[in-house]
Order: structure tokens, then sequence, then C-alpha cells
């Protein structure tokens, strides 16, 4: 991993040939190793303990979700490309038989499974609102949690960078418009100097997502304009196209109308979200500082080593 060399491919070959990820035979499906998963437990601590003063409460939810949810989340009007559902075989004998001579002689055998209720979770903090919703009215002072899920998105991708499946983790504040923003503003201080603690460079910038569609240039635009989302940019395998390896979200109250998140007297929450891309930042540390955390500079194995 020179420093000239910085597109997708070298990169992603070279975390192969140096055994850091393992093919699969899948674009963004990769075996992690030992160090790799070593690098993301220590960041992972060191992120929970820059949340600590705040007293966020933890929930780990599974990487599937209630499809019913997603689909009340609203998330297949916007990004219907990314989303992934659960299919089973539901059949009997006949169709069992069925589905095996398919198999044999190489038929599409999936039409003969069913969408379960479950959904690959897209995002960590989709399976939170409605779960939040039915404790009852949010206290004033708002809630915080920090969560962890392995996510799926449909981008295959030859970039490392871009899995189909990766680690989120993220603290979501639900509360009013004036106690999200400082949430997030909160945020992107900490989370600016905690990469520039890793000896990482780093930009925050303006972003939108990749909404689906002629509709969605519209809704990336409106985004924009509005300042409701920022990332962190650290130069992973481009550094004309630096990777977005945090994220800061302010949803407004979409998700309180959607899920029907309020106060005592009926006023509606807003919420925010900081999502921590842990194969990414992970990634970036590797590709800055070399295959061999032991090597790695003093300053940047004591902040994740040192507790
Ligand atoms: P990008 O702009 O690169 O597509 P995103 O803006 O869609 O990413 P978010 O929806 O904000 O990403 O997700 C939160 C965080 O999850 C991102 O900041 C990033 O670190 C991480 N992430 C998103 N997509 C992927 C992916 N395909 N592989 C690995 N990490 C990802
Ligand atoms: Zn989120
Ligand atoms: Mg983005």
């Amino acid at each position: 991993m020179d420093a000239k060399t910085f597109d997708a491919k070298t990169l992603l070959d070279s975390l192969f040939d140096n055994g850091i990820l393992f093919e699969t035979g899948v674009d963004g499906l990769y075996g992690r190793s030992g160090a790799f998963e070593e690098v993301i437990e220590r960041f992972e601590k060191l992120v929970t303990r820059l949340g600590a003063p705040d007293k966020a409460t933890r929930i780990h939810f599974p990487p599937g979700m209630s499809r019913a949810t997603l689909e009340k989340s609203g998330y297949m009007k916007s990004f219907p490309q990314l989303a992934g559902c659960v299919h089973s075989f539901m059949g009997g004998e006949r169709e069992h038989a069925s589905l095996l001579n398919m198999m044999a002689t190489g038929e599409d055998w999936t039409e003969l499974q069913k969408a379960t209720n479950v959904a690959l979770t897209p995002a960590a903090c989709y399976p939170l609102y409605p779960t939040v919703a039915a404790r009852g009215p949010v206290p004033a002072e708002g809630v915080l949690f920090e969560l962890s899920s392995y996510c799926f998105r449909h981008e295959p991708s030859q970039d490392p960078a871009r899995m189909q499946l990766f680690r989120m983790r993220e603290f979501v504040k639900i509360g009013t418009a004036e106690q999200v923003s400082a949430f997030r503003e909160s945020w992107l201080t900490r989370g600016k100097a905690m990469i520039e603690s890793l000896q990482l460079p780093c930009d925050v910038d303006l972003a939108n997502d990749p909404f689906f569609g002629r509709g969605g240039k519209m809704m990336a635009n409106n985004q924009r304009d509005q300042g409701l989302k920022f990332e962190l940019l650290i130069p992973v395998t481009s550094i004309e196209k630096p990777t977005a390896c945090l994220s800061f979200n302010y949803h407004q109250d979409h998700f309180g109308q959607t899920w029907g998140l309020k106060f005592a007297d009926g006023e509606l929450c807003h919420s925010a979200c900081v999502g921590f891309g842990l194969e990414r930042v992970a990634l970036a540390l590797f590709r800055h500082h070399g295959p061999d955390i032991e090597a790695w500079p003093a300053g940047v194995r004591a902040v994740l080593w040192g507790e």
C-alpha cells in the first residue's frame, strides 16, 4: 500500500494479499482478519468513551429488522435500489421437488421463495424509532441511544470501502429541534477531533443521500440546501473523491411524524443521528498507517490501545 497507488481495485488486492480481507466470491462481502477486527473493536471503544459523558442507552439490534418497519419508514421510496429483503422457501414436498429440479437444471429456483417478515437493516437507526415510540411520550430532555448493527446495502463494488454488509455504530438523539441540532454540532466537533487524533487527513463537508430516480435529484438538492447531512471524508481510495467515514444527519420531524414520536404535550419530536462506518474507518487506518498494526505510529496506537 504505497502512497501513490490510491485506486480502489489496487487497494482491495493489497488487502487480500496482506491477509487483511478475505474473498468470498461476491463483491462487497469479505472475511475480516483478526487484526482488522481488533482495530474495529478498539475504535468502537474509543467512540463509546467519547460518548460516555452523554449517558446514551445502548441497544444492539440484529442485522435483520421488521420488514413492516422498513416499509413504513419510507425507505423503499428513497432507496429501493439498496434494500434487501429476506426470502425463504415455504412450500411443501411437491414444491421442494420442483426446487431441486430447477436447481439441477440451472433454472431460476428463487421464484419458489417468498418474502419473510425480515428485511436486512440498511442503517443502524431504522429499527429504533418504532421501539422508542412504543414506550410512550418522549421526556422533555429528549432521549439518546448508542446503536451498533451490521447493515446491508445492495451496492456491489470493487471499492473495498463500499461493502454490501458492513457495520455502523450510531448515536441517535430524539428531542426538540434545538436539542438534536446541539447534539449533531457536538459530534461534528468531537468526530473530527477523534479522526485527527488517529492521524488521518479529513474534511467535513455538506452531503446528500443517493435518492433514487428523477424525484431523487430534487430530494438531494433539498437535503443540501437545508444542510441536513454532513459527512466526514477521508481519502481512502482516491484523493479527489474521499470516502464518507462518518455522517451527521438531521431528519427534522420525519421519523417523529412517521412513528408518532411525541412529547407529553403532543409536540412532535425531531431526530438526528451520527453514524460511524466501522469498516471504512478501519480501512482508512490501514490505508494510511500500513498493513501491520504493530508498526502504526505510537500516537495512533496510544489513542486506540491505551485505555
Ligand atoms: P456513500 O455516500 O459513500 O454512499 P452514505 O452517505 O450513503 O455513504 P450513510 O447512509 O450516511 O452513508 O451511512 C452512514 C455511514 O455508513 C457512512 O458514513 C459510511 O461510513 C458507512 N457506509 C455507508 N455505506 C457503506 C458501504 N457500502 N460500505 C461500508 N460502509 C458504508
Ligand atoms: Zn441513522
Ligand atoms: Mg453519502
